[in-house]
C-alpha cells in the first residue's frame, strides 16, 4: 500500500491518483475533468508519472518494443502539412528521393532487426499511394519477409482510396498507420490539402480491412490543455492498437521552425495523460523524445511501452546502442518477436505470419 493516499487537487477537484489507476485497470478511461487535472501543475509530475506506471506495468510488464522507421520515398509531398520538412515549399535541407528498391528496404529491415526491431515501419510521402505504389510496397514486403519473416510490417503511405487497405492486407501488411496529429478543431490550422475527416476515413478504412490501426498525435504546436484532451478522446474513438506520441520537432524551413513550446515535465504529463486513456493499448514514445525530453527519457519509459529505434523521416535519432543502454539501465527488457505486445483480453488483430513466403509453411491462399 501506499504510504499517503495519492489525492491532489486540481482545477478546483480533488483527484485520486490510486481511483485514476483502479479505473484504468478496468480499462475505464478518466473523465474531461480528470484528464485536464494531469496536465496542470497542482499534481505532482513524479506522482503522476508513477501512477501511469503502475497501469503500464500492469498491463505491458517492464518490455519495451522497438519499432523503425523506412523512409521509402522522400520529400516532394503535394500537401502541406505545416509540421512537415517534405511539404509542398518546404525549404528544408533533407534527403528527398523516389522509391528505394525492395532490395534496398530488405537491408534496411535486416539491419534493424538484428538492432532489436520488432516492427518495421514502411513510410512513404504524399497524399497516398496509387496502385503501382501499393505493387512496390507488396515487393518490398515479399523481400523483407524473405529475409526477416518474423517481423511485424506497418505501412504508412497516406490517405488510402477504397479497397487499398485490403491489397495491403494481402501483400502481408499487418498495420496501417495514419496519425490525426492534431484535434479536429485545429485541424485546419496545420494543413489545408486535406481534412481530419480525410484522416478519420483512412484509419477506419485500415481497421476494416483488418489491418491493425496504429494512429496518433504531435503535440508542441501551441495546442492547449483543451486541444490535448480533444485529442486523446478523438483518438479513442478509433480504437486503435498503436498510439505514437510525436513531439515537434522544429525543422527548419517549415512553418513551425520557431516552436519550441514544449518542456520535459510537459512531455511527461502528456504521455501519463494518453497512458490512461489508453491503458492496455501500445503507447509509443515517437519523434521528437530525444530534444524535448532530454535527460528525463527514462521516465518516460515508465509510462510508455514502445519506442522507435533509429532515425526518424527525415532527422537523426540518438543512437541505438544509447536506446538499449538506456532501457537496460531503467530495468525494462526489449520485447522479443515471440512475445505478444497487446494484452490477451484486447483483441490483437496483429497475427505475425508464420506461412508462404520466408517459411516452409503454404501460403494462405
Ligand atoms: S505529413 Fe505526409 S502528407 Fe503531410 S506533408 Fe508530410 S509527407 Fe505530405
Amino acid at each position: 500500500m501506499l504510504a499517503r493516499p495519492w489525492v491532489g487537487e486540481a482545477l478546483g477537484m480533488t483527484i485520486s491518483l490510486d481511483e485514476l489507476v483502479a479505473k484504468a485497470l478496468r480499462r475505464g478511461a478518466p473523465t474531461r475533468d480528470e484528464a485536464l487535472a494531469l496536465l496542470t501543475d497542482e499534481l505532482d509530475v513524479l506522482d503522476v508519472v508513477a501512477a501511469a506506471g503502475r497501469v503500464r506495468r500492469h498491463f505491458f510488464g517492464r518490455r519495451v518494443k522497438l519499432n523503425t522507421i523506412i523512409n521509402v520515398r522522400s520529400g516532394l509531398c503535394p500537401e502541406d502539412c505545416s509540421y512537415c520538412s517534405q511539404r509542398l515549399g518546404s525549404t528544408s535541407d533533407i534527403l528527398t528521393y523516389s522509391w528505394i528498391s525492395p532490395v534496398e528496404a530488405a537491408e534496411a529491415a535486416d539491419r534493424a532487426a538484428q538492432a532489436g526491431a520488432k516492427r518495421i515501419c514502411l513510410v512513404a510521402s504524399g497524399r497516398g499511394p496509387g496502385q503501382r505504389d501499393i505493387g512496390r510496397v507488396a515487393e518490398m514486403i515479399e523481400a523483407i519477409r524473405a529475409r526477416q519473416p518474423g517481423v511485424e510490417i506497418c505501412a504508412c503511405l497516406g490517405l488510402l482510396k477504397p479497397g487499398q487497405a485490403d491489397r495491403l492486407r494481402e501483400a502481408g501488411v499487418d498495420a496501417y498507420s495514419h496519425n490525426l496529429n492534431t484535434n479536429e478543431t485545429r485541424y485546419a490550422d496545420i494543413c489545408s490539402t486535406h481534412a481530419f475527416a480525410d484522416r478519420v476515413d483512412t484509419v477506419r478504412q485500415a481497421t476494416g480491412a483488418g489491418l491493425s490501426p496504429c494512429s496518433g498525435a504531435i503535440f508542441g504546436m501551441g495546442e492547449s490543455d483543451e486541444d490535448v484532451v480533444d485529442m486523446a478522446f478523438q483518438l479513442r474513438e478509433l480504437d486503435p492498437d498503436s498510439v505514437p506520441i510525436n513531439f515537434l520537432i522544429p525543422m527548419q524551413g517549415t512553418p513551425l521552425e520557431a516552436d519550441w513550446h514544449l518542456t520535459p515535465v510537459r512531455c511527461l504529463r502528456i504521455l501519463a495523460l494518453f497512458r490512461f486513456c489508453f491503458p492496455d493499448v501500445e503507447v509509443r514514445l515517437a519523434g521528437g523524445r530525444e530534444i524535448h525530453l532530454r535527460s528525463l527519457q527514462p521516465l518516460a519509459l515508465q509510462v510508455a511501452n514502445s519506442i522507435f529505434l533509429g532515425d526518424y523521416l527525415t532527422s537523426e535519432g540518438q543512437p541505438g546502442a544509447d536506446d538499449r543502454q538506456m532501457i537496460a539501465d531503467a530495468g525494462f527488457t526489449i520485447e522479443g518477436t515471440d512475445e505478444q505486445t497487446l494484452p490477451q483480453a484486447r483483441h490483437d488483430l496483429v497475427a505475425i505470419r508464420r506461412r508462404g513466403v520466408g517459411t516452409d509453411q503454404p501460403a494462405n491462399a
